[in-house]
This record gives structure tokens, C-alpha cells and sequence, in this order.
């Protein structure tokens, strides 16, 4: 079974993207979902978490997640200790996921795919874009952040100029019934694409 990575800058339209392909019965498994489900569930990641930054991390068994943003935000080394516990878990997670999955094809869907070099692992991957300012307006309206927010967060993350090189295939997430319609073309190669393999 083909896996494709999905994934796109904040704000870009990720989520909704997905929501089209399984619109279309494709099996989704989405990275950050599971990751925050691990952290509230799993003991063994919690007393890691712990271990790395402190009882603060968690409170009333849940994780502290602006403690923990705060910690990693501006901090590179943190940053991938952290991610050091998350992602092997996640990765175990998705194996088992996958395995239970009957389709021509899977999505995994993460925030970031090329700048792990995750991508490499995926038959295709697919970059979902957007112009800046939409992001803005979209992320104020859903999350009521603030623009110093929103383009702080953005500048940590590659540009996608950069990661549209890297991509097999890109969709412009504009007006939805557009982007349904890319997602239509998209699935319908990589399915072509399934056979010819
Ligand atoms: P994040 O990286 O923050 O998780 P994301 O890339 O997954 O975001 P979404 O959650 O899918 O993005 O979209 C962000 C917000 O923009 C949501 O409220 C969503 O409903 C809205 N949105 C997405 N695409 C469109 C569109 N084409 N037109 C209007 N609103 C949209």
C-alpha cells in the first residue's frame, strides 16, 4: 500500500486538504493528532517529558502545553529532545495504524515532513500552499492570534519556495471548491499511479 505525506505551513490548509481526501475514502493518519494523544496517554512519554523539563510539564496528569511550548519554542536542542521522545512513538503508532488500513492508498499528514527528511520514506508527498496573508486572516479567525504570533511561528518554519522544489505535488488551497477539485486530480493520479506500479 503507497503512503503520501501531506503537509504544508501553518494556516495553510492542511487539515481541511485531509478532510477533502477522506472525502474521497482515503485513510488519513494525522502526526500532531496522535502526537498529543500519546502525550496525554502515555506514561512512558510523560516520564520523559518530565525527565527533560521538569514536573511543570505536567499538570493534573495532562501535559502543559504552553509550559512546554515556552521551553522549546526558541531553543533548537530542546526542541529535538523533545521531538526525540514524540516521534519514535508516533512512528510506532502509525505502523500499527497503517497495518489495519485496506485502501489504495494512505495520507500522513504532518506539519513537518521535509525538514526531517521524513518525506524520503513516503511514495509521494504533497505540499499544501497558500498566500501569507490568507494564512494570517485564517489563523487569527480560527485561533485568535495575534499577527506577532502568527509570523514568528511562520519565520521558524522553512519558506515554502523551498519545500514546493522538494514536493511531488503542490495544491493552492484558495477557495475550497478549487482545492476540492486538486484534491480530486491528485487522488486520481496517485491511484493511476498505484496501478502502474
Ligand atoms: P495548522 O498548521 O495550524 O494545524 P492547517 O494547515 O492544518 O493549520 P487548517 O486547520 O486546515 O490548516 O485551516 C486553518 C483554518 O483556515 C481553519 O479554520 C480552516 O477552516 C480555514 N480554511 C482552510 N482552508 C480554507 C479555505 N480554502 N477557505 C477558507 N477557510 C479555509
Amino acid at each position: 500500500m503507497k503512503i503520501v505525506g501531506l503537509t504544508g505551513g501553518i494556516g495553510s490548509g492542511k487539515t481541511t486538504v485531509a478532510g477533502f481526501f477522506k472525502e474521497f475514502g482515503v485513510p488519513v493518519y494525522i502526526a500532531d493528532d496522535a502526537g498529543k494523544r500519546l502525550m496525554n496517554n502515555s506514561p512512558e512519554i510523560k516520564n520523559k517529558i518530565i525527565q527533560l523539563f521538569g514536573i511543570e510539564a505536567y499538570e493534573n496528569n495532562l501535559p502543559n502545553r504552553k509550559f512546554i511550548a515556552s521551553k522549546v519554542f526558541n531553543d533548537k536542542e530542546q526542541l529535538s529532545k523533545l521531538n526525540a521522545i514524540i516521534h519514535p512513538a508516533v512512528e510506532k503508532d502509525f505502523k500499527s495504524w497503517r497495518e489495519k488500513q485496506f485502501a489504495g492508498y494512505i495520507i500522513y499528514e504532518a506539519a513537518i515532513l521535509f525538514e526531517t527528511g521524513a518525506y524520503k520514506k513516503f511514495d509521494f508527498s504533497i505540499l499544501v500552499t497558500a498566500p501569507k496573508e490568507l494564512k494570517i486572516q485564517r489563523l487569527q479567525k480560527r485561533d485568535g492570534s495575534s499577527i506577532k504570533e502568527i509570523k514568528d511561528r511562520m519565520n521558524n518554519q522553512w519558506s515554502d519556495e523551498k519545500k514546493s522544489m522538494m514536493a511531488d505535488f503542490l495544491i493552492e488551497n484558495k477557495e475550497l471548491a478549487q482545492t476540492k477539485l486538486q484534491v480530486e486530480h491528485i487522488h486520481s493520479e496517485i491511484l493511476k499511479a498505484g496501478k502502474n506500479s
